[in-house]
């Protein structure tokens, strides 16, 4: 509990001396239990608003968006029958039994896994215990999980994957890549598993061409692609995959006069902390120009941003400059924010920026 100056209750939370902030609210200005009610309850509501998707061909969603749900440093992704539930604070580790049960009452699943944030690795194993993609329920450490999202078919790994697996927030911006995608030459640069490559495809793309350093994320790629051949465009599209550095490659296509009619641009994080800004802000602006380069005259530009320091105005700024530097003015330009599996519950929460334009 949380006194004021005037002995009023502020708030009830989870104390973590680690963390630079001590406190993870869970109420604020009134007292309660934290008890297997009170997680019942927060995974009940967060459930109601995730009900629809359902019925959309989604199985693979976000269940618990932290703080925006109400409950700040723990994640819960779902994956088909397997769940991965994400600690960024240790102070969660008491309380996961209770917030288990209350999953399994309105989320069932076959397994549940662990990942813990690279911040707390050493000392959640230490005092508590626990290590990164352990099973905390059901059988088999190993099996990759298969899900659906609109309809498309995906596997993650839970245990080993980027952030729980696979990058659920984009799946709106996806959509609307499928819609754009008829009869296009595809570049999607940082391509992971092949997200967007999917969308394209299903949406009539004659070709895609998907960039990544990591070689494992382009092998999941294709199996992704495998595993939705029984869709004819899916089938007819020309998947190709380019590993290594989406700067250097960028540099390599523009030389060589490639040219895409649909370039996708969905890079890490560059700015996690305020420190870090100055020498992100250049590194967009690299990839924007580099995107524009090789950008047939007329095509469509998608860029996101997943840095939460970097506001919307800043990104868009960035590639307006890279446009008008290029003598490539954008048309129809336009920013998508968050999915509802995804809510936003205060302004530094609205860490996702994805901007379409033609050029
Ligand atoms: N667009 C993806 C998510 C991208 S996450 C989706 O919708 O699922 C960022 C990706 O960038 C990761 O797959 C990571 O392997 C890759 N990456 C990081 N740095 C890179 C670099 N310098 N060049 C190419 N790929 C990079």
């Amino acid at each position: 509990m949380v006194y004021g100056p005037k002995r009023e209750l502020v708030a009830v939370g989870l104390w973590d001396p680690a963390s630079p902030i001590r406190v993870k609210v869970l109420a604020h200005g009134r007292s309660i239990s934290i008890d297997e009610a009170f997680f019942d309850a927060a995974v009940k509501r967060a459930a109601a608003v995730r009900a629809v998707l359902e019925g959309e061909g989604t199985d693979g969603y976000r269940i618990i968006h932290g703080e925006n749900d109400g409950l700040p440093g723990l994640i819960v992704d779902r994956y088909g029958d397997t769940r991965v539930v994400k600690i960024y604070s240790t102070a969660w580790a008491p309380h996961l039994p209770h917030v288990l049960r209350a999953l399994a009452r309105h989320q069932p699943a076959s397994r549940s896994v662990l990942r813990l944030s690279r911040r707390i690795t050493g000392q959640a194993r230490r005092v508590h215990g626990l290590r990164d993609g352990m099973l905390l329920e059901g059988e088999d450490a190993t099996r990759r999980a298969e899900f659906r999202e609109n309809g498309l078919r995906f596997i993650a790994d839970p245990f080993r994957g980027q952030k729980t697996g696979f990058f659920l927030d984009q799946r709106d911006n996806r959509m609307r890549v499928e819609k754009l995608a008829e009869g296009k030459r595809v570049l999607n640069v940082f391509s992971y598993s092949g997200g967007f490559s999917l969308y394209a495809a299903r949406g009539g793309a004659r070709e895609v061409t998907a960039v990544d350093s990591s070689h494992p994320a382009h092998e999941d790629a294709e199996r992704n692609f495998a595993l939705n051949r029984q869709e004819p465009a899916v089938q007819r599209c020309r998947h190709r995959t380019r590993t290594g550095d989406a700067f250097r490659i960028l540099d390599e296509l523009r030389d060589r006069g490639q040219r895409y009619d649909l370039v996708i641009v969905d890079p890490p994080s560059f700015a996690k902390k305020v420190s870090q800004l100055p020498a992100a802000r250049r590194a967009y602006a690299k990839l924007a120009a580099g995107a524009l380069d090789v950008l047939e005259h007329g095509g469509t530009l998608v860029f996101a941003s997943c840095s939460s320091r970097l506001d919307e105005e800043t990104l868009v700024d960035i590639i307006q400059t890279a446009a008008r530097r290029a003598g490539r003015p954008l048309r129809e330009p336009s920013c998508t924010g968050h999915a509802l599996d995804h809510p936003v519950g205060f302004p530094e929460g609205r860490y996702l920026k994805c901007f379409f334009a033609n050029a």
